[in-house]
């Protein structure tokens, strides 16, 4: 029997651990650091776990099925442009719409804008992953330019189109993040929006609540996180009771909501 010698077997062990290493090594493309070159999650936590890479044809890209407006709170659009688009601010949005009308694309649809911020909506506490994000190019005071709701009611079916979102998940940054963010406000046009299918608006007059209806569980059946219930409230009644600016819940209030639980739970406008 021919035993190799022993440095024949350790070059031939060497080999083998070479070959098994590059077997492992290629892996997907990931955001890579470009100090250290270590691979690391959309998270910037290193990736500890090695996987083999055996790539499937059969992907695409993410697949939105929200959407998210906001306001950009500045007076400019130049501002707004600078600000989303600023390696330091680490904000985005799919859209930017300005007071004329034009649109411009800032992040590709299939991925992932950094607009939401901390956010939850009926369960989903990463609404960035799940949406597409759209800033309007608007104080916050001042009411919203036709040219650009037109504008952004064309782009709206554009996006519905590719994406067949459905019509309750056409929602404000302020849904998402009661408490902490207030756009689209009180000037939004959400009642023509959902009049085109995109969101929901209950008019008069309104379903009688049955009795013993919770106002906090009917917020949270809704959407709403409702950790803090003032700001849940707060938020429905700027989206949904835009002329009714108090804090509390009236008996129309709460008729409202339950038309709008309502309305969702039997997939979209009635
Ligand atoms: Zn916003």
């Amino acid at each position: 029997m021919n035993i190799p010698n022993q440095p024949i077997l350790f070059r031939a062990l060497a080999a083998l651990v070479a070959v098994l290493s590059v077997a492992c090594a290629p892996l997907p493309p990931q955001r890579s650091d470009s100090s250290t070159g270590a691979r690391s999650e959309p998270s910037g936590r290193p990736v500890s776990v090695t996987a083999e890479w055996r790539p499937s044809p059969n992907v695409d890209g993410r697949r939105p099925n929200y959407v998210v407006i906001h306001h950009t709170s500045d007076s400019r659009i130049e501002d707004a442009l600078r600000t989303l688009t600023d390696p330091a601010r680490q904000v985005s949005s799919h859209y930017l719409i300005a007071r004329d009308g034009r649109i411009l694309q800032l992040v590709d649809d299939r991925q992932r804008a950094w607009h939401a911020g901390e956010s939850y909506w009926g369960g989903l506490q990463d609404l960035n992953s799940a949406s597409i994000g759209i800033e309007l190019d608007n104080d916050g005071r001042e009411p919203f330019a036709v040219p650009m709701i037109d504008a952004l009611l064309a782009l709206l079916r554009d996006i519905d189109e590719r994406f067949n979102i459905p019509a309750p998940n056409f929602i404000g940054h302020g849904d998402i993040a009661p408490g902490r963010k207030v756009d689209p406000g009180v000037l939004f046009p959400w009642r023509r929006l959902a009049a085109e299918g995109y969101g929901l608006w209950c008019d008069p007059p309104y379903p009688s609540v049955p009795l013993g209806a919770d106002t906090a569980l009917m917020l949270q059946a809704f959407g709403y996180s409702v950790t803090r219930l003032d700001a849940a409230i707060a938020a429905f009644k700027r989206h949904f009771v835009p002329d009714d600016p108090s804090p509390l819940m009236t008996e129309k209030d709460r008729s409202i909501l339950y038309c709008l639980v309502s309305q969702k739970q039997a997939g979209g406008a009635q």
